[in-house]
């Protein structure tokens, strides 16, 4: 995957550029759907001391930016990720809690058109799939 200019991509977003806000990019980029935790150990691992409140900080003004995706599975913690603004959905393992993406339906939002709309504008429909990803049913089927 190449990497992205995030220092425009920043500035575009009126945000200045800083060490921690590339890091946190850096990490969200190369770590697709990775938790709060596991940005956290990229950007130590990149920068040093940097504190959690920090890190947690700069998620969210990249979420509020709309540079960076914020996703939250039912009964899982916030992951993140920077392929923003293609309506694409997730599939998510009930074993493990793996997470890939899958690509929108149709190809724009909203994906499903609701049966009865009850005269709301509809925007988005926000689509999980959940399942058995292939490594915990293969290890379902060798321990059966
Ligand atoms: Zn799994
Ligand atoms: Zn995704």
């Amino acid at each position: 995957m190449p990497m992205p200019d995030f220092a425009a991509m920043l500035r575009e977003a009126s945000l200045r550029v800083t060490r921690p806000r590339l890091a946190v990019l850096t990490a969200v980029h190369e770590h697709p759907h990775a938790d709060t935790d596991t940005v956290i150990g990229h950007v130590r691992a990149d920068l040093g001391a940097v504190s959690h409140q920090a890190v947690y900080d700069v998620l969210r003004a990249l979420t509020d930016a709309g540079i960076v995706r914020r996703i939250q599975p039912a009964g899982a913690t916030a992951r993140y990720e920077s392929r923003v603004g293609d309506n694409h959905h997730h599939v998510v393992c009930r074993s493990c809690g793996t997470i890939a993406d899958v690509d929108c339906a149709v190809g724009h939002s909203p994906c499903l058109t609701a049966s009865d709309d009850h005269g709301f504008v509809v925007e988005e429909a926000e689509v999980v799939y959940w399942g058995t990803c292939p490594a915990c049913a293969a290890a379902r089927t060798t321990t059966a």
